[in-house]
């Protein structure tokens, strides 16, 4: 099944050309099922990647793309616009945290972030704070690939510490100790009262992911957490970004994470599961106020323009998408799957292999002693008949909504039999 015409020439995310671990060729995918090409089933643990909440091939979410291909798949954006940006633009106003009332589209969560974070300087050098341009975060954290967002990734779990002194140098906090559902510790927030003590007066923003820290380290910290934080940036002047690309759409529970603590950033992205997973799209979302006072200073205009921006199909799909998820009951849905996960994933907690294993929302994490060794366990996945990524300590899920009980069993079972089975030799040293 391995394509050599793949394996010698396409990247895959985080690969190496001709490397040993075979990708699977996937032939179509529907509901929770990945078909590979030879015909066997996977049951997608993944959602490629937080993004498919509806599942693969959904009658509603293709129709919603056929009926904008008919019109247009395309148009720029400087100059023009379109039935689907004002719509989708209208529907995300009404379910984002209250205050955000500027949308900013841009085509990848990483884009969103580059935004986030130009708006954010822009808006200080505005207000006549020039000197706040910095940017601060915690430990842990992942705010995709592009090189500012790269910049506030965790220098060490984040993926990027090889680029090192070559990026811009941040003001990074230890990262968020106390864990969802335990007691609050005050200490917990001490570094960020004493980082904004000493260095507000450069610091243009502080960007978080809230409550989840996902790709960092797939840790749930204390929503008082993020309280607090939002009352030392409201204190300091210094503006607080939400990154719920991951997060967004109802994945921790609520439809947005920052509902556990009842605040609203002055910034949020948003993305992956926006579009239900159909195509890339992303966005910034703003304060009147923070619109309001880049527009009022040189250059009078906020400086960025994707050639993608706003498209069409994109835009279409993730409303039919937001619209899909809004009709039913996902918050029923989601708590169902956080029930199921707890239960399902618990007795991976009595494996010798096994430091933790934390349920959140739709999401299932067993965290390993020691790192595991990928290419020697995909063929253990592919018998337990469920398709999940790993990496690091971390063996996770977070699937399609749509899955169903006996699926959703199949999944932690084979998860937790294949944790079960690991040997020294599966693991790095
Ligand atoms: C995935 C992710 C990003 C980056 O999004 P891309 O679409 O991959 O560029 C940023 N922040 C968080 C929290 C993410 O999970």
């Amino acid at each position: 099944m391995i394509d050599q015409f793949d394996r010698e020439h396409l990247w895959h995310p985080y690969s190496a050309l001709g490397s040993p671990l075979p990708v699977l060729k996937v032939a179509r995918a529907d509901g929770v099922l990945l078909q590979l090409e030879d015909g066997t089933q996977l049951i997608d643990g993944m959602a490629s990647w937080w993004c498919a909440i509806h599942g693969y091939n959904h009658p509603q979410l293709n129709q919603a793309v056929v009926d904008q291909l008919g019109r247009m798949s395309h148009v720029m954006f400087g100059g023009l616009t379109h039935e689907a940006a004002i719509a989708l633009g209208k529907q995300l106003l009404q379910i984002v945290p209250k205050g955000l009332d500027a949308i900013f589209y841009a085509d990848s969560g990483s884009v969103s972030v580059e935004v986030a974070l130009k708006m954010a300087v822009q808006y200080q050098a505005a207000r006549g704070k020039p000197g706040k341009t910095n940017i601060a975060t915690t430990r842990s954290g992942y705010h995709g690939d592009t090189w500012n967002a790269m910049s506030v990734c965790d220098p060490v779990t984040g993926m990027h510490g090889l680029f090192g002194t070559s990026l811009p140098s941040r003001c990074f906090v230890p990262a968020p100790q106390t864990r969802f559902g335990d007691d609050w510790d005050p200490e917990d927030i001490a570094p960020v009262a004493q980082l904004f003590a000493e260095r507000a007066d450069q610091l243009a923003a502080f960007i978080i992911e809230p409550v989840v820290q996902g790709a960092g380290g797939m840790r749930f910290y204390h929503p008082q957490y993020l309280r607090e934080l939002a009352a030392l940036c409201r204190a300091h002047d210094v503006l607080l970004i939400c990154d719920e690309i991951a997060t967004g759409f109802g994945r921790s529970g609520r439809l947005f994470a920052c509902e556990h603590a009842g605040i609203s950033p002055d910034i949020l992205c948003i993305g992956k599961a926006l579009t239900g997973g159909y195509m890339t799209l992303a966005a910034t979302l703003c304060t009147r106020e923070v619109a309001d006072v880049i527009a009022s200073a040189e250059p009078g205009v906020f400086m960025h323009g994707p050639t993608f921006m706003a498209n069409p199909l994109a835009c279409a799909v993730a409303l039919a998408s937001v619209q899909l998820l809004l009709a039913q009951d996902w918050q029923g849905r989601v708590a169902a799957i956080e029930g199921q996960l707890e239960q399902g994933l618990a007795p991976a907690r009595a494996l010798a292999q096994v430091a933790d294993v934390r349920v959140l929302g739709a999401i299932g994490v067993i965290e390993l002693k020691a790192g595991l060794r990928l290419e020697r366990i995909q063929q253990r996945m592919l018998e337990q008949g469920i398709w999940i990524r790993p990496f690091g300590r971390l063996v996770y899920v977070m699937p399609p909504f749509v899955i169903d009980d006996a699926q959703l069993q199949q999944l932690c079972a084979g998860m937790v039999a294949l944790v079960a089975s690991l040997q020294e030799e599966d693991m790095r040293a």
